[in-house]
């Protein structure tokens, strides 16, 4: 047997670097789902709009379908009752799919500390990345989006049919 000369122990050449390009293209070129239910969604159509202009990051192609979107913004408070429809929309995405929690509201229950509203989206799905702020400013969200785009970058083809993915959805009752 021959040894793997140095530097080439692990993954092939290949595929490592066919995983960084899907990668880079997948961070460039993020759909973003706005799921706004108050306040918080009036900062994400700053961020949209022309002075922070989120275009910037290749996220410029609102999606209102779940099919064609990957990127789920969840902005505003979410009560207990349209938790359902937060999972479902969530399961009509494809994979990849990546969830922002924008502000308090999403990532916690923010002031709402009260029986019916979710305290926290990540209650009933998996969450990638927290935004904070009460509401959190548009300079926040193409944070947000930035720590994703990092997150997308170096993440391995693999690690979505990775057990430990699994596992997650399957904490969550996910398929
Ligand atoms: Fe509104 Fe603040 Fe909640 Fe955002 S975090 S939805 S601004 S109350």
């Amino acid at each position: 047997m021959v040894d793997a000369p140095e530097g080439h122990v692990g993954e092939g050449f290949f595929a490592t670097k066919f995983d960084q390009v899907v990668g880079l293209a997948r961070a460039n070129s993020l759909w973003p789902l706005p799921f706004a239910t108050s306040c918080c969604g009036i900062e994400f159509m700053a961020t949209m709009a022309s002075h922070y202009d989120l275009a910037r990051f290749g996220s410029e192609r609102v999606s209102f379908s779940p099919r064609q979107a990957d990127m789920l913004l969840v902005m505003g408070t979410i009560s207990k009752k349209m938790a359902p429809i937060l999972r479902q929309v969530y399961e009509q995405m494809s994979e990849p799919r990546w969830v922002i929690a924008v502000g308090a509201c999403a990532s916690s229950g923010g002031v709402f500390d009260t029986y019916s509203v979710l305290q926290g989206i990540d209650k009933v799905i998996p969450v990638d990345v927290y935004v904070p702020g009460c509401p959190p400013r548009p300079e926040q969200i193409v944070d947000g989006v930035m720590q994703l785009q990092e997150l997308v970058k170096n993440e391995s083809q693999r690690r979505r049919h990775s057990a430990e993915y699994k596992e997650l959805l399957a904490s969550y009752n996910i398929e």
